[in-house]
Formats: C-alpha cells, structure tokens, sequence
C-alpha cells in the first residue's frame, strides 16, 4: 500500500506516524511545502515573547528524525499543486529548483491545514503567523526595527497571546482591534470581560465593535482607517483575523466542500473520493452538542483525527463523532478555559439554555494561596445536561474545564455532575469540587428549591426591588445604588422590613448567601429570585474595569 500525505504538520505527521506503527510495510511518502514537518504552531507566539528562547525548540521532528524512527519519506520544500484522481496521482513542484514531477497513490490524506485571512495590501509593515518562518521574521522585524507602536487586528486566540507575549517589549503601546463586541469568540460578552479588564490592565488598549475598512502605508507608518472613521497609524500590524481552509487543491478536484471551503467528511475521514482521506484545519466537523456542521481548527481535534484516518487506511473502524471546540488560554497571571457553547450559539439555533454562574475557591480556603475562579455554564433548563462552560481565573481552570468537557462529551447532566467523586486534599481542591457545586447549584433550580436571574435580567426590569444580603462591611466598600441591604444573619428578624407584593431579586458576594436567603424568605411566603454570580461577577463582568 502507498499512501501520499499533503501537509506535514499536526494532522499529516501525526498521520504518516500511526500509519507507520500499524503497517510496517506500507510505503509512506509525506509532502510539506515549507521547511519544517510537525512544528509546534501552538508555541510560535511564545517564540516571538521569548519565553521558549530557541526556534529549534519549536521543531518536534525533523525529516531526518522522522525517517529514522519512522521510515517515512519525508520531502519538505515540495508542494502538490494538483491531484489527478481518475490516475491517483499528484502533480508535485519542488519549491527549490521549480521541477514538477507525478507521484502515484493508492490512498491520498489532505491535511493542508488553514491559512491566516489577510484581506490587505501586501506589505513588510502587515505580517501573519502560521508557521516558524513568520514567527522568526516578526521576531527580527521587531528587533530590528524597533516598533513604537503595535496593532493587532482580531482579538481571538491567537491575537491575545501575540499581546501577552508582546506586552513585555519597553515602550511599545499595543492595541487590539476587534470588530465584535468582546475578544474571543466562543466566550460570552460578560465572561470576556474578565479578559478585557485583564488586558488593560497590562496596557493592551483594545478597540471593540470598530472593524478596519482600509489599511494603508504612509511614508513609514501604516495608517488604519477604522469603519467609525477614525484612524490610527501604527508601525507594524499582525493579522490575527481567523483562518480559512486552505482547499483549493481540494476543491480543484472536484473534493465536496461546504460553501466556506471547508472539506466535507465522514467519520472515518473520507472525503467524496473513498481514497482520499481529509482531516484538521482544512474540514467541516460535526459540533458534539449542537449536532451540526462546524468548523473548529485545534490541534486536538487534528491530532485525533489523524489517528482515525490511519486507523481506516489499516482498516481498523473507529470513528471521528466531532468537536466540542474545549479550548484553553493563558492571559498574564489568569486562564481562561473554554468547552461547549455559549448563549450566542443557543441563541442562533433555538437551543434552550439557563445560565449558572459560580466563583468558587480553587482550593481549601484555610489551606494557603487559593485563588477565586468564576465558572459560567450553560445547561439545558429541563434536564439539566451541560451544554457550554466558561471557565476564569489563575489555578485549576484547566482542571474544571477539562472535566467539563469530559462532561459534556459523555452528555452528563447537572445530576451526573453532583455525583462526580474527585479527588482532594487541601492544597488541591475543595471536599465539594467547583464541579461538584455547579452540579448542586443547578439541581436546585431544576428541583425548584429556587429560581435565579442572571444580572443581564435583572437589568431589563424597571425598578427592580433588590436586597443586598452581604455585611454592613461589604455593603459600605460598595454597593448597587439602589440595593437595600439586610445581612443574611438579620434576615429572619427582620422580615416585616420586606414587600410581600413585590418579586425580591437578592444578591450576595458570590451566589452561596443569597441562595440561603431566598431560601428563608420563600418559605415565609416572600416572592424571590437569585441573582446567579453575586457582586463579584456584577462588578468583574457586567460593569468591569473594577
Ligand atoms: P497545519 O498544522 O497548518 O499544517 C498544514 C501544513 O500543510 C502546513 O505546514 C502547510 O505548509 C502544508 N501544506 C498546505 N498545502 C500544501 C500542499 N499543497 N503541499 C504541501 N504542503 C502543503 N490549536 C490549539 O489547539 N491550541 C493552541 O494553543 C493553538 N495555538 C496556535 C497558535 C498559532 C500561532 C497557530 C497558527 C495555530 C494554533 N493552533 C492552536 C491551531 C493548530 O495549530 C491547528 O489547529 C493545527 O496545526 C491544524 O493542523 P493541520 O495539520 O490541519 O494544519
């Protein structure tokens, strides 16, 4: 068996190695039109800020390297410029002396990867990063070149940790422009306010809902022409404003995509053609909760795919039943986690959802150094199954979101959550698990012990009554202007001070006391809600910069 492998990075080499160790004979040959195989893409922007200090370090494996332990031909510098399928064979030019010569297969992997959108004139001053050749040239421009003043255009993954790892250059103002209304996509509006907030706070100027019209160089600087009119001149710009399937070649052929380019496949990766295999940034892939068509470009969901592909080429079935797009991010001394969807996603495809919002302690709080996180999940109102969650803070968060993702994977409920025995000690984490206390939180809205509303609610209603049930202390640092304050320890003695005609909203610092007060005072026949997230999340998130 011959099998041909476009793109040598995560989906191609991770490929081409488990064909390897299942079919000691097959022939392997991989293609790579660039100069390095299996790089690491996701370590480039902490090449650039100099935390991983040698390029070497970002290379996993080298032609040599690959040959040895493998056996796999690996031809870098050598791009498929066409797939002739009814001969399966590829038309391959070497990037170096410009000769094009055939190769034969008997099964064809795609793994041609996403290229960065880049819809501006060319110039030195705009620069993109995909692979070691543009970190290395951001890198010398910069050091070179000595920029005052960097923007960057989109604030999603990739945009945020270049901001992070450029924040450390001296007396370099950074600035993030982003057409939406919060960076980073799959997060909620409120929960990115944690980032934004963050991100100021180191100096990164970010410019919300202000797409970029035109980009022009001007004598030495590039001049940005924003869709509010403004300007803003800049000494160099880095394009951080998504990916698009790299499938012309693809398509070319007569390969199905969807009408975004993204390749279409089935769960063993084929595309139309049953000798060609398809996987990572290039495909469509069905989305784990919403059931349908997505496209979600990580390495994780790469690396597994390519284990499917080999698997099928050795025919050996297993499957590939989507992405749940779990991400993770380091912002400064925070983290961010992601999994699932979020409320714009419920919202666009009519899937009912209630919001919990926790902030729990990552660990034991008399054990020292634990740091609050701020949990938001969705989950579907009538059965409790997790949906989404979002996940903010310094410790643990790749912990929860993780075991999250686990959860929604396996479609668990908030029930199935509660039950969840995790391991603790002290220094670790809580006897009750943050997820273990979103479990609970949401069983008791479920089980009607208490009805909640997000703060996003309550500030829709006119003249809303709210209590405030934190101390006289918390309540004179600050609070709701309007909030009428009774601590949970005076509650049950001061009822008559409370409207029985009105719906009390109550609030707390995190969502624990107020829950107990709604308790009390809906079986002494008040009429409440909780209000989910508490002062702290009203303060981080729905009016940040606090
Ligand atoms: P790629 O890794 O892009 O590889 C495709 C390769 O195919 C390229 O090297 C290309 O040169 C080659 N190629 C294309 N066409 C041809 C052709 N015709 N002939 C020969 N060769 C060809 N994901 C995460 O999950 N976590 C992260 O933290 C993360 N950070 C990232 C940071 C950066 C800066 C970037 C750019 C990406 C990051 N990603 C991250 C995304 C992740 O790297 C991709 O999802 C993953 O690499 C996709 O693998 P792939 O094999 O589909 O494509």
């Amino acid at each position: 068996m011959k099998i041909v492998i476009v793109g040598g990075v995560a989906g191609g080499a991770t490929t081409a190695a488990r064909l390897r160790r299942l079919d000691e004979n097959a022939e392997i040959i991989l293609f790579e039109r660039g100069n390095h195989i299996s790089f690491a893409n996701c370590g480039l922007p902490y090449y650039i800020g100099d935390v991983i200090k040698e390029k070497e370090e970002l290379l996993l494996q080298t032609p040599k390297s690959f040959k040895k332990r493998f056996n796999i031909e690996v031809r870098v510098k050598q791009e498929v410029i066409k797939l002739k399928r009814e001969d399966k064979k590829v038309e391959v030019q070497n990037k170096e002396n410009g000769e094009i010569y055939e190769e034969t297969y008997d099964k064809l992997v795609l793994a041609p990867g996403a290229e960065p959108m880049n819809p501006f004139p060319k110039s030195t001053k705009i620069k993109t990063l995909r692979n070691v050749e543009d970190a290395v040239e951001i890198k010398k421009y910069i050091n070179e070149n000595r920029p005052k003043e960097i923007t960057i255009i989109g604030g999603g993954y990739i945009g945020v940790e270049l901001a992070e790892n450029l924040s450390k250059e001296k007396d370099l103002r950074l600035k993030i422009l982003e057409r939406n209304d919060h960076l980073i996509a799959p997060l909620d509006q409120d929960m990115a306010n944690f980032v934004h907030t963050k991100l100021n706070k180191n100096g990164i100027e970010i410019i919300l809902k202000n797409g970029v019209q035109e980009v022009k160089e001007i004598d030495s600087k590039m001049e940005i022409l924003l869709q509010n009119g403004n300007k803003i001149e800049s000494d160099l710009i880095l394009l951080c404003m998504g990916v698009i399937p790299e499938t012309n070649l693809a398509i070319r052929a007569g390969i199905k995509t969807n009408e975004k380019g993204s390749i279409i496949v089935n769960e063993w990766m084929q595309t139309n053609d049953e000798n060609v295999y398809a996987l990572g940034d290039a495909v469509q892939v069905n989305h784990i909760v919403t059931e349908s068509p997505s496209y979600i470009p990580l390495a994780g969901p790469a690396n597994r795919q390519a284990r499917v592909v080999a698997n099928h080429i050795c025919n050996r079935k297993t499957s590939y039943l989507g992405s749940l797009g779990s991400s993770i991010l380091k912002i400064f001394d925070c983290n961010l986690g992601i999994t699932g969807i979020n409320e714009s996603i419920c919202i666009r495809d009519h899937i009912p959802y209630k919001v919990m919002i926790i902030s729990p302690y990552s660990h034991a709080t008399y054990y020292p150094g634990a740091t609050q996180m701020t949990i938001k999940a969705l989950y579907d109102p009538k059965t409790g199954k997790i949906l989404g969650a979002q996940v903010w803070g310094k410790e643990s968060v790749d912990k929860i979101t993780d075991i999250l993702a686990t959860a929604i994977r396996m479609k668990m409920t908030a029930y199935d959550l509660e039950e969840l025995e995790l391991c603790y000690a002290p220094p670790f984490s809580s006897v009750k698990s943050p997820v273990n206390i979103l479990g609970n939180s949401i069983e008791n809205e479920i089980e009607g012990l208490v009805e909640n509303i997000t703060w996003k609610e309550v500030m829709k209603l006119e003249d809303p009554y709210i209590l405030d049930v934190r101390t006289n202390r918390e309540y004179e640092n600050s609070h709701l202007e309007k909030a009428v304050l009774i601590p949970l320890d005076e509650l049950r003695t001061r009822l008559e001070e409370l409207p029985k005609e009105r719906i009390i909203y109550i609030h707390c610092h995190t969502g624990l006391r107020s829950y107990i007060a709604c308790r009390i005072l809906s079986q002494n026949g008040f009429q409440v809600k909780n209000i989910i997230g508490g002062y702290y999340f009203y303060k981080k998130a729905i009016e940040p910069g606090n």
